[in-house]
């Protein structure tokens, strides 16, 4: 999937540098790096110094935009299920 992701975007001009994930599931563990907790977000802006301001966090869900404003970048909410390829075709027009 990242691999098919990645493609997209760079057929958009631009490519993913990090793919970032939370590996611990709700039914068995708590954790603080899985959406709405915006921990992960928070170590990829730190780790790769990325300007949040000028960022943008890409969901599906109300979570994905909660976390988006827990570290402080915008949240581009996107259609369940839609294309890929419009979804990034649209934030690139906004
Ligand atoms: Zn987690």
């Amino acid at each position: 999937m990242h691999d098919y992701f990645q493609g997209v975007c760079i057929a958009h001009g631009f490519r993913i540098d990090a793919f970032c994930f939370c590996p611990h599931h709700p039914d068995y563990s708590r954790c603080l790096c899985r959406k709405p907790c915006s921990l992960m977000l928070q170590k990829a802006i730190s780790r790769y110094r990325i300007d949040a301001a000028q960022s943008w966090m890409i969901g599906d869900k109300e979570r994905d935009m909660e976390a988006a404003r827990g570290a402080g970048v915008r949240g581009f909410l996107v259609e369940t299920n839609a294309p890929m390829s419009a979804a990034i075709e649209r934030m690139l027009r906004e």
